[in-house]
């Protein structure tokens, strides 16, 4: 079964077709600028063969119509037509209130997604329109929307509700949704496998640290607690957004700055975090550096992002009544192993002790908690695509 996942952003979109009866990458790539002019196709095979290619795209079918191109490219291609794909898996940032879990793409959904978009404006609008060019291109191949709010839908009220008058939620459904809940998902159940326990038995903490990062408390494979919030705003201090705050700064900075709402939304989203602090990068691969020279403000940057993480691990083990196991994932998760170390730091009454030469290993799924340690460390690369692909599978079988 070949499934085509895809994750359409504003301008650009990005593809993996899957072979999914072995679980393997037959082709990936990115449609980039698209609307804006100078727009390319990259494009890459499993065997090895890629093209950059320069193609007029103005809009998200236009790119559609040019990776279908080069998948069945006499020189590129990995399939003969088009009518190999069995089903097309779109990954869709926020699915609100109605999506627990993904669901086959009909009009009814359709009517829901745009309903939602008042609640992801930047995000939805691109992952719709992704769809609708799929569905315009591939006709009649079955369409699933794969959410990233959905894995956090099991969250009880006392944890997504806002203190703010009740009204809000009512009229706005003003609420902590969470996101990169394929990610929490899919970790969360290799973490159960790695450990050879059903899921219903485990208390895990996920961490997914990125440059957007977050963590959730999975309580027998259920959500029940998440950074993240009505936004992907809200939780930890990430590459440039400044996570959870003191609300009352927002109107003392909005009153002495002069700013308009749109300009302050832009500092919280895009010039706090670790770039915020350290005034160096959003990327902690430039803030190690920089700390390596002796900058004490990356050094902070570092501090402030690593205590967070311990705090939410601690929190959440307390939410959940216990903790089992603790899924470091994503870029800095899965990269970072003195960050790793130094989040994991001063946990040992909770049970959680890493071994150093474990924690050094890099590019696979590992335990790397010390042998007689009460909690599991496990470190697990994400992989959002493939889950994509997974649940467009087991939805269209
Ligand atoms: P992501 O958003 O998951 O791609 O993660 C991006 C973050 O992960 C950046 O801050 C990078 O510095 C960090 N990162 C990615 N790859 C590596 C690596 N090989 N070593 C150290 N950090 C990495």
């Amino acid at each position: 079964m070949i499934i085509l996942v895809v994750n359409a952003g504003s301008s650009s979109l990005k593809y993996q077709l899957f072979d999914m009866d072995n679980e393997i990458v037959m082709a990936k790539g990115l449609c980039d600028r698209i609307g804006i002019g100078g727009s390319l196709i990259k494009h890459s095979t499993h065997d090895g063969r890629s093209v950059v290619k320069e193609i007029e795209m103005t809009t998200h079918k236009d790119a559609i119509a040019a990776l279908i191109k080069v998948l069945t490219h006499e020189e590129w291609g990995v399939i003969k037509s088009l009518s190999e794909i069995t089903a097309v898996g779109h990954r869709v940032v926020h699915g609100g209130e109605k999506f627990f879990s993904s669901v086959i793409i009909d009009d009814e959904v359709m009517k829901t997604l745009e309903e939602c978009v008042e609640l992801a404006p930047l995000h939805n609008p691109p992952n719709i329109t992704g769809i609708k060019a799929c569905q315009h291109i591939l006709e009649g191949v079955p369409q699933v929307a794969v959410f990233d709010t959905a894995f956090h839908q099991t969250m009880p009220q006392k944890a997504y509700i806002y203190a703010l008058p009740y009204e809000y939620y009512e009229k706005y459904k003003m609420r902590k949704y969470g996101f990169h809940g394929t990610s929490h998902k899919y970790v969360s159940e290799r973490a159960a496998a790695m450990l050879g326990k059903p899921i219903e038995e485990l208390k895990i903490v996920t961490c997914h640290l990125g440059n957007g990062s977050s963590i959730a408390a999975v309580d027998g494979g259920k959500v029940i607690d998440t950074s993240m919030g009505f936004t992907p705003l809200d939780g930890l201090a990430m590459g440039t957004r400044c996570g959870s705050i003191d609300p009352a700064v927002v109107t003392f900075l909005i009153q002495k700055e002069g700013l308009s709402a749109e300009e302050m939304d832009l500092i919280m989203n895009k010039k706090s975090g670790v770039l915020g602090i350290s005034g160096v990068s959003s990327d902690f691969r430039d803030l190690d550096a920089a700390v390596e020279q002796g900058n004490q403000r990356a050094q902070l940057a570092l501090d402030v992002f690593t205590y967070q993480v311990k705090k939410y691990i601690g929190s959440y083990a307390c939410a959940m009544g216990g903790i089992d196991a603790v899924v470091f994932t994503a870029g800095i998760g899965e990269n970072n192993a003195p960050l790793r170390k130094a989040m994991c730091e001063g946990l040992e009454f909770l049970g959680i002790a890493i071994d150093d030469e474990k924690n050094g290993i890099r590019g696979q799924e590992i335990d790397i908690s010390k042998e007689n340690a009460k909690v599991r460390v496990l470190v697990i690369p994400t992989n959002e695509e493939l889950a994509i692909a997974k649940e467009t599978k087991k939805l269209v079988m």
